[in-house]
């Protein structure tokens, strides 16, 4: 794009300076109507171009599977030290690597929008593009130079001038437009987050919200979005009022209503964030009238996992592997424990007990006797590939809450639940700053509530049968 060329020149010995100094990464988001792709430049203190790799996530927390991102990026670029352009090359795995005796101070590429929308069926894992819209999922267009991964970024986004800009980083109702520019602590948090751009985005800030509570949605059909917040609002205080507490500072729920674009796309599933859920509807699901026993229980379940697992998580949740699926032991608590929270408590739903019974009873043999952790571990790369794998463990997790909880009453005279289960795993990783391991999480669980818990935590991880 010559576009982009023109403007690398300019900016970069602005910026060359300031990244010296602070060991800041600067990160540009470019995008011009009527292009199908996307434009990234990441500029960074020199590194020697040998030892430069560009990362591109090839999975994402709490998606259980492989999606190879690499597949939508093309002209990847460095820019030397001495302002020469050098061409990347795929590596061996989803990285770029670079050929020259130089150092470097930036990459560019680009992201194709329509084709990753095309390829990935899964309608939640793609970001998509519309004429007055273009709605990024961070990790499917971010990638990171290894070992930078944990510096500070200057993320900027330039639009064109007349498009609104919304992010679940630090959302309001006031949009800038055209161009806008967030500081976030990491490349996780930058991947994590979503930036829905363009005139045809509504944002609704939800009234009587205990927190900050956004609604950000585009949608191909009439929406209601007073209705919408409604829901959600029901859905967060619901929340709230299990737990009593509320660990994010905002929150955002974004919605996108769409004409599916072939049949083999699937649509309706949603997926959780630190701040935000992010829910891909077909048109068919468009929320567009006050609906008193409206299901809210999806909802609930993905604002949910902002306190588990976004805010508590075994090995391999965080940090995370971008760079692969990586193995998760712990997918049974992360999924299980919020569906015990939302059916079982917040909704009042007694008997989604039955229900996840049945999952466990009409399981084929090759998951019955899988005990919980090797489950776990195949799940990580295909939860959903055969959902049977899914919802065994959520339903494994769910059980083994319930269980849990019905001790923990029992033994403390209804001093403690399973409620102090989950505060107590928040607790502990807020002290120790890491993703606990396997054999830590009965004596976290254990400590947490002062009940010995071990009687039902050894029934659970045996296999079925
Ligand atoms: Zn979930």
């Amino acid at each position: 794009m010559k576009f982009k060329k023109l403007h690398l020149t300019i900016t970069l010995c602005l910026y060359a300076f300031v990244i010296n100094a602070q060991d800041t990464v600067q990160y540009k988001l470019f995008y011009s109507e009527n292009s199908s792709k996307v434009a990234i430049e990441v500029y960074f203190k020199s590194i020697e171009a040998k030892e430069t790799v560009l990362m591109i996530p090839r999975s994402a927390p709490g998606t259980y599977e492989l999606t190879d991102y690499s597949a939508f990026v093309g002209n990847v670029k460095a820019i030397t030290n001495t302002n020469k352009t050098i061409n990347g090359t795929l590596g061996m795995g989803s990285f770029f690597i670079f050929n020259s005796s130089e150092s470097l101070q930036a990459v560019t590429y680009e992201v194709d929008i329509k084709k990753m929308e095309q390829e990935l069926l899964g309608a939640y894992a793609s970001s998509k593009l519309r004429n007055n819209y273009l709605g990024i999922l961070g990790y499917s267009v971010f990638g990171f130079i290894e070992g930078l991964e944990n510096k500070p970024i200057k993320l900027e986004l330039q639009v064109p001038k007349h498009w609104p800009i919304f992010s679940t980083l630090q959302p309001s109702v006031n949009r800038k437009k055209g161009k806008a520019t967030y500081e976030v602590a990491n490349f996780s948090l930058l991947a994590d987050a979503q930036y829905l751009l363009g005139n045809d985005v509504k944002v609704q800030q939800v009234n009587n919200a205990p927190i900050p509570f956004y609604i950000a949605a585009y949608s191909e059909a009439e929406i209601n979005i007073e209705e919408i917040g409604r829901r959600g609002l029901l859905a967060l205080n619901g929340l709230n009022n299990y737990f009593g507490f509320i660990p994010m500072p905002h929150y955002t729920i974004c919605y996108e209503f769409i004409k599916p674009i072939s049949n083999r796309h699937d649509y309706g599933f949603s997926m959780e964030h630190l701040n935000s859920m992010t829910a891909s509807m077909p048109i068919t699901k468009a929320i567009k009238t006050f609906d008193p026993k409206a299901n809210i229980g999806s909802t609930i379940h993905h604002i949910g996992h902002s306190w588990l697992p976004l805010r508590s998580y075994g090995t391999g949740y965080k940090p995370f592997e971008w760079q692969t699926a990586p193995l998760i032991e712990t997918i049974w608590l992360n999924e299980g424990f919020i569906w015990y929270i939302s059916y079982y408590h917040v909704l009042n739903r007694k008997p989604i007990l039955n229900f996840f019974k049945k999952i466990l009873n009409s399981a084929p043999g090759y998951i019955k006797e899988k005990s919980l952790k090797d489950l776990s571990l195949l799940g990580s790369t295909q939860y959903s590939l055969d959902f049977r794998i899914g919802r065994n463990l959520f339903s494994r997790g769910a059980l083994l809450a319930y269980e849990l909880d019905e001790k923990i009453k029992k033994d403390t005279n209804n001093a403690k639940s399973f409620k102090d289960v989950i505060i107590g795993l928040m607790e502990w990783t807020k002290k120790h700053k890491r993703a606990f391991n396997y054999n830590e999480i009965e004596s976290i669980i254990s400590k947490s509530v002062g009940v010995d818990v071990s009687d039902v935590w050894k029934k659970w991880q045996k296999p079925l049968n």
